[in-house]
């Protein structure tokens, strides 16, 4: 049987000060690999520089040099995101024909002495095989419970991707050959994999802290990336939308007809000037709000009526 070729994909911004360490300790890991005739001697790393404004690209550009292709890349002409770093990483690396692509953080805070576990699994027959953190230790407070809470929001709301997987995962070239029929501009991953199909297992790892540079997420971003995960997975939050104005008019046409009564019959119709100003601010809120949650889907259909290209490639090293 043929040896898979493995490509392993690595998104970065800004990571001149991880960078060496991780090239290195990644060579390692495809040389032992390769030794133990595990997967083919043509497998490669594939970084893609998401528009770095430090040497990350010269640095990438030096490692291909030095390894005469084993490194290779491609540098995006801005800033795209990381959803579309991994993305483009998979779609590009697959023109060297791999047979399989596992996706991994350029600061190897995901365990990486665990991609031996993805191919085997991926031998055993998995298409996709999904890095899952054994726990949060070494989160900060905010990103700990608002990971959780977006994971058990994005299953109330029937999308059900796999808790605390973050983009660490083996997928197979077929996976991604079916990817390339996806053509939407906001991609959140986890979620299209899901959608996929396919055989899939898990892998279980640990999460170290990172050891140079800082986060390159802000809470803004993860914002963001997570309404984009629940907007471009489930329509829910609309039905309740929909729900909440459907309920809103029956207890007002309820309270019409008490009014009415009141009025008619009782003879006590009372002031209740507070009343009515605290039903209208509360209104007015859910108002608000249930036009900004149809905004959003609607800033997702303008985005994707569009239909600009997910990236621009400036450069590559191969
Ligand atoms: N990253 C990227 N583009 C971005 C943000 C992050 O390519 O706009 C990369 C980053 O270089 C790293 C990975 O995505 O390889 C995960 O980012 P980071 O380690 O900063 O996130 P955290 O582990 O703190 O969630
Ligand atoms: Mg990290």
């Amino acid at each position: 049987m043929e040896l898979p070729v493995l490509a392993i994909i690595v998104p970065c911004l800004n990571e001149e000060e991880c960078i060496d360490l991780t090239t290195e300790k990644l060579l390692e890991i495809l040389l032992n690999l390769e030794k133990k005739e595990e997967i083919s001697k043509r497998s490669f790393i594939f970084y893609i520089d998401d528009g770095s404004s430090d040497s990350t690209w010269k640095l990438v550009e030096k490692y291909s040099l030095e390894t005469n292709g084993k490194v290779k890349g491609i540098r995006f002409s801005r800033n795209y995101g990381n959803q579309k770093a991994i993305l483009a990483g998979l779609l590009e690396a697959s023109t060297y024909n791999a047979d399989c692509y596992i996706s991994i953080d350029a600061d190897l805070q995901q365990d990486e002495t665990k991609i031996p576990e993805f191919i085997h699994k991926y031998k055993d027959g998995a298409q996709i095989v999904l890095g899952i953190r054994k726990d949060r230790s070494t989160d900060g407070f905010f990103k700990r419970y608002t990971a959780v809470a977006f994971y058990k929001i994005m299953n109330l709301l029937g999308v059900k991707i796999k808790t605390n997987h973050s983009d660490y995962r083996l997928v197979s070239s077929q996976v991604v050959e079916a990817l390339k029929n996806f053509h939407e501009i906001n991609l959140f991953l986890r979620g299209i994999f899901n959608d996929l199909g396919f055989n899939k297992d898990y892998v279980y790892f640990d999460v170290k802290a990172r050891k140079a540079g800082k986060t390159k997420f802000t809470p803004i971003s993860l914002l963001s990336l997570a309404i984009s995960g629940i907007t471009s997975f489930s329509i829910v939050p609309l039905r309740i939308v929909t729900f909440i104005g459907f309920l809103m008019s029956f207890v007002s046409f309820i309270l019409g007809i008490s009014a009415f009564i009141d009025k008619l019959i009782r003879h006590n119709a009372v002031p209740g000037w507070a009343t009515i100003v605290v039903a209208i601010g509360f209104i007015s809120g859910i108002q608000i709000l249930c036009m900004g949650i149809i905004a959003e889907y609607l800033g997702q259909l303008f985005q994707e009526v569009k239909a600009r290209p997910r990236y621009i490639i400036e450069k590559k090293a191969s």
